[in-house]
């Protein structure tokens, strides 16, 4: 939300400057929740037909009496379609996160970094370390939190990676979290531009990946939507150092009994 100014009181230029702000305050906020909206609704209805043509092709390329070269176009199709998936599925989710759905609370974030290590580490073939504090909590949503690390760990494994750490600091008022990957690394023009919507280092190359290019501008919504920030560095060849930093919080006090 935007904060309207205080109304003036009387007829002067200051109180009327302050009218007009406030009323091209209003036009701007109706116009972003206007443009918000839209992305919710059209990624929503585009679910839609993409399940259903998914579901199809998945029928036919079941079926046994089919040609190669019809295998092939199908194989396309479901490629595609599930490409297409994936950018509305991203689509949708950043136009939630472009606001401020997140439920605030604390999270203790060596969980959240041992999750992930689990999670991974089953695929990956390389090695995750955790190096974090173990009463170390932010103030934050856990779902939303678990998500951007798991956003930055998997683009540190699409990176060609052998060796990720994810290490936590607690900085006394606030907390910074570090993906640390050994991947290719990034070639510094890019790096200003890396958290936009849909920008890609290497289109052809992501594009075989499966990227669309939101994932970067969905990990920095949901940060700053927790008022804190990320960033990162890189050397090509060396790999890339991705942190986060959020709002440090007390541990939980436990419920008293009676
Ligand atoms: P996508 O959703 O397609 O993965 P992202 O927004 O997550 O896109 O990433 C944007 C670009 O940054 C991609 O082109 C990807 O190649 C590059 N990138 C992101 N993380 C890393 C990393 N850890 N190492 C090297 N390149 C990266």
């Amino acid at each position: 939300k935007f904060e309207e100014l205080p109304q003036l009181e009387g007829n002067n230029e200051v109180a009327s400057l302050v009218r007009s702000l406030n009323r091209m305050l209003h036009r701007l906020e109706s116009a972003w929740q206007t443009q918000t909206r839209f992305l919710l609704d059209a990624s929503h209805e585009l679910r839609t037909p993409v399940t259903a043509i998914l579901g199809h092709v998945g029928y036919l390329m079941r079926r046994t009496q089919l040609t190669p070269q019809q295998r092939e176009s199908l194989e396309v199709v479901a490629r595609e379609g599930e490409r297409m998936r994936k950018l509305v599925g991203d689509l949708l989710e950043l136009s939630q996160t472009g606001g401020w759905r997140v439920e605030l609370g604390s999270v203790h974030i060596p969980t959240v970094l041992y999750e992930i290590q689990e999670e991974y580490g089953r695929s990956f073939e390389g090695r995750i370390e955790v190096e974090a504090p173990d009463n170390l909590w932010a103030v934050g949503d856990p779902e939303r939190l678990h998500q951007v690390i798991a956003n930055l760990v998997s683009n540190a494994i699409k990176a060609n990676s052998t060796q990720i750490r994810l290490v936590a600091r607690d900085l006394s008022e606030r907390l910074v979290i570090r993906v640390e990957d050994n991947g290719e690394g990034i070639p510094p023009e890019h790096l200003p531009h890396l958290f936009e919507r849909f920008y890609r280092v290497d289109k052809a190359r992501d594009r075989e990946r499966g990227g669309s290019g939101l994932g970067l501008a969905i990990v920095r919504s949901i940060v700053e939507a927790h008022g804190g920030s990320v960033w990162v560095e890189s050397e090509p060849g060396k790999g890339s150092v991705f942190s986060v930093s959020l709002k440090r919080a007390e541990a939980p006090q436990p419920e008293l009994a009676g």
